[in-house]
């Protein structure tokens, strides 16, 4: 077989000849981090190209995670999916907060919002939900319910960059929304993250927490992280953003391919398409409906033919050492996200992978699908 492998995902980069003239300002400029000129201009063109005014850069999306929830001074309960990539519960634990873990709702996989009134307790002060795969939540019934609790939201929006719902960024709802711009996100500065703040004030919150707890030279109010992104990861970020639109058109074609290659496969669903504006594509879902273990029958057909496809979310985080003793990690108390967990996988997903080989990953889960079940 001399099929090239095929990852999930893999990331995006401009031609390199593009990126040098950054490199050689960055050696003239001499300065390497702490908010030096390329920081600054792509803080800024990051928040133009999001419809958003205040971001403040991370080293990565986890410490932002962390910071923000600091920055809110949030503790005790916080209610959460379980269906997400882990450093979604562990900023949580990094803060000595309780994860509280609701359902989520099958046609978005995001915490279904009928269920997060009936987790509040007198020690709840937040909710963390996730957009997850880029599909929004339901940000005005969650909006809703923190306001007749008194309780902060933050979106961990690590799969969420550039989306657009109801008229403006997705970013803009909730206290604060985290980015992730890890190399396997839709739009990556190698490592990176970043907090989405609702004002001036907020940021500057977040931005003492990210370098030490320094307010100024001489005055530390906090015991503040290191969390800051360097020029270099800046530098990459501001040449990224010019071609992170046609990253995403890319992605968008691949998307309608699967969909139309995979119609009327039985056993195959394709996750509904989200309401939004503006989509970026990030991932492609699909469940496998058939039961037993033929999700994973196919995971390993696929990858017995050089196709990674990725369980994203498998195992689910309350199933994970950590986490398990918690009350709200019963199955019993997650039966949705417990199902999707056991039939779900991501297909191949990024701007280079040809429509011919979309074309062949089709055929491919069609014979995995075929094939007699185990006795
Ligand atoms: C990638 C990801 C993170 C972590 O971001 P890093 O930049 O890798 O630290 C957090 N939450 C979700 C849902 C993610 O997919």
């Amino acid at each position: 077989m001399n099929d090239p492998k095929t990852y999930v995902t893999q990331p995006w980069l401009p031609p390199l000849e593009e990126f040098l003239p950054y490199l050689e300002q960055i050696w003239q400029n001499r300065i390497l981090t702490n908010n030096g000129p390329f920081h600054k201009r792509f803080e800024a063109a990051l928040c133009e190209h999001l419809g958003v005014e205040h971001v403040s850069l991370f080293c990565n999306g986890t410490i932002a995670l962390v910071t923000a929830l600091q920055a809110l001074g949030i503790q005790g309960e916080v209610i959460t999916t379980p269906y997400s990539f882990v450093a979604t519960a562990h900023s949580l634990l990094w803060n000595r907060i309780e994860p509280v873990f609701v359902d989520i709702d099958p046609n978005t996989c995001n915490l279904d919002p009928q269920r997060i009134e009936a987790a509040i307790t007198p020690r709840t002060t937040a909710i963390l939900p996730v957009h997850c795969y880029g599909t929004p939540c339901a940000v005005a019934e969650i909006q809703a319910v923190a306001e007749r609790h008194d309780l902060r939201v933050i979106y961990d929006a690590a799969h969420a960059f550039g989306v657009r719902h109801g008229g403006r960024s997705l970013l803009a709802h909730g206290d604060m929304s985290v980015l992730s711009f890890h190399a396997t996100k839709v739009f990556n500065t190698f490592e990176g993250g970043a907090v989405v703040c609702r004002d001036a004030q907020a940021k500057a919150q977040v931005d003492y927490l990210k370098n030490f707890g320094f307010a100024n030279e001489v005055t530390v109010l906090a015991s503040g992280i290191n969390g800051k992104m360097s020029e270099m990861n800046a530098a990459f970020g501001l040449l990224q953003l010019q071609h992170v639109a046609r990253a995403i058109e890319l992605r968008a074609r691949i998307d309608a391919r699967y969909r139309e290659r995979l119609a009327g496969l039985r056993g195959v669903h394709c996750l509904p398409r989200a309401d939004v504006d503006a989509d970026n594509h990030a991932y492609f879902p699909v469940l496998i409906t058939a039961g037993g273990d033929t999700r994973d029958r196919a995971y390993d057909f696929l990858k017995a033919h050089e196709v990674y496809a990725r369980r994203y979310f498998y195992p689910l985080i309350p199933d994970f050492p950590m986490y398990r003793h918690l009350p709200s990690a019963a199955a019993s108390n997650l039966p949705v996200a417990g199902r999707v967990a056991q039939q779900v996988l991501c297909l191949p997903i990024y701007p280079d992978l040809p429509l011919e080989r979309v074309d062949e990953i089709c055929r491919l889960l069609g014979r995995a699908l075929e094939l007699p079940h185990a006795a």
